[in-house]
């Protein structure tokens, strides 16, 4: 797959706001958020979309959903929403697979 803007924020070309970092991951904010907290959280492995995902990535899958855990409570969020657009139909815009954590807090 050819590279995209997040391929660079990992390599911290340019900037972003992380939020967590480790072996397999990163999360930083999106830069037009759509709710209170918009995290993006992406995994180090580049991968186009969520239809590409193997067998192999199964427990990168399952790591990406214990780092949103993770973060919403580390932010304290009430409610949160993950979200993951595949493809240019479902509202894909760049191809390296990515998360959305959407989230509320208490006020
Ligand atoms: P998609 O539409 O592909 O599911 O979501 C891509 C997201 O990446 C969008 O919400 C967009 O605002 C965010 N985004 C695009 N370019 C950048 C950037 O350079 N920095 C950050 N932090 N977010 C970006």
């Amino acid at each position: 797959m050819s590279e995209t803007i997040f391929s660079k924020i990992l390599r911290k070309e340019i900037p972003a706001k992380i939020a967590h970092e480790d072996e397999w991951t990163m999360a930083f904010h999106d830069i037009n958020p759509q709710a209170p907290v918009h995290l993006l959280i992406i995994p180090k492995k580049q991968i186009s979309t969520l239809a590409d995902v193997q067998e192999e990535d199964m427990p990168l899958i399952i790591h990406i959903h214990k780092v949103a855990q993770k973060l919403a409570e580390a932010m304290e969020l009430e409610g949160w929403r993950i979200v993951v657009n595949v493809g240019e139909k479902g509202g894909q815009e760049v191809f390296h697979l990515h998360y959305h954590l959407l989230g509320w807090t208490k006020e």
